[in-house]
C-alpha cells in the first residue's frame, strides 16, 4: 500500500505552515483544520489517513482536538471512519453540510445541550421500536466497554459511538443524519467538564449506570423507559455542565 507515501506527503504539507501556531484561528476554526482540508483535496477517494496519534503529532494538536475536527469532516462528507480499519478520504457529496462550520461559530454550549434534549430522547424511543438484535448486542458491548476506559479521551470516543449507534438504531436515515450534524457541532462547542486531578472517569461515574438504563430499556423494547432514561442522562450531563462546583 501507499500509506507510507501518504504520511510523507502529509508531513510535507504540514511543514509549509510550521510557523503558524496550532492555536491560530481563522473564521472561528483552527488554521490546522484548513491544512487538513487541503491535504484531503489532494488525495484520491479511498486513501487512508495516517493514524490518529501520528496525525495529531504532525499537526501539533491534541488528540481530543483532532477527534473533534475529524467528527466535523465526517459530517461534511469529507472522510469516512470505519471502526478497526481507519479513516479514509471520501468523495465530497453533492449535498454537503456547507453551513456546518458557520453553525459551530453560532452555537453556544447550552444551545447544543438543548438540541440534544430535543432530539435524543425521541431517538432512544424509536430505537426501542426499531433496533435489531445486532444493534442491541453492540449497544450492550459499548455500555460495558465504556466502564473500562482509563482516560477522558477514551470515554468521549466511546460515548460518541454509543449515542451515534442509538441514533442509527432508531432506523430513520434523516433523523440519524440530523443527529450526526448535532453531535459534530456539540463536540466542537461543548467542552468536557474535567474533574481537576482526575485523569479519567471514576468507577462510579454517573453516566455508566445511565447508559446501562438506556440500553436495557431499548433491549426490553420499552419505549417510554428508553426516552425517560435518555432524558435523565442528558439532564445529568447538563447539570454537571452548569453546576457551580
Ligand atoms: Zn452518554
Amino acid at each position: 500500500m501507499s500509506s507510507f507515501k501518504l504520511h510523507d506527503s502529509f508531513e510535507y504539507a504540514a511543514s509549509d505552515n510550521q510557523i503558524i501556531s496550532a492555536n491560530a484561528v481563522q473564521n472561528g476554526q483552527p488554521i490546522w483544520l484548513e491544512d487538513l482540508r487541503h491535504w484531503l483535496d489532494r488525495h484520491e477517494t479511498g486513501s487512508r489517513l495516517p493514524p490518529e496519534r501520528r496525525l495529531a503529532e504532525t499537526l501539533h494538536v491534541t488528540r481530543p482536538a483532532l477527534r473533534k475536527a475529524l467528527a466535523l469532516l465526517e459530517v461534511e462528507g469529507r472522510i469516512i471512519r470505519q471502526v478497526g480499519r481507519g479513516t479514509f478520504v471520501a468523495t465530497p457529496p453533492s449535498t454537503s453540510y456547507a453551513g456546518l462550520s458557520a453553525l459551530t461559530a453560532r452555537t453556544g454550549p447550552h444551545d447544543a445541550m438543548m438540541a440534544r434534549l430535543a432530539l435524543e430522547p425521541e431517538l432512544a424511543k424509536l430505537a426501542a421500536l426499531h433496533a435489531t438484535p445486532l444493534h442491541i448486542s453492540r449497544l450492550q458491548s459499548l455500555a460495558s466497554d465504556i466502564r473500562l476506559v482509563s482516560t477522558w479521551d477514551e470515554y468521549e470516543a466511546l460515548d460518541h459511538a454509543l449515542h451515534d449507534l442509538i441514533a442509527e438504531s432508531a432506523g430513520n436515515v434523516l433523523l440519524h443524519e440530523l443527529h450526526k450534524i448535532m453531535n459534530a457541532v456539540r463536540q466542537v462547542v461543548v467542552w468536557r467538564q474535567l474533574s481537576p486531578g482526575i485523569a479519567g472517569p471514576p468507577p462510579d461515574y454517573h453516566s455508566f449506570d445511565e447508559h446501562d438504563a438506556i440500553v436495557a430499556a431499548i433491549a426490553a423494547r420499552n419505549r417510554t423507559a428508553a426516552k425517560t432514561a435518555m432524558r435523565a442522562h442528558l439532564n445529568a450531563t447538563l447539570h454537571a455542565m452548569t453546576s457551580d462546583e
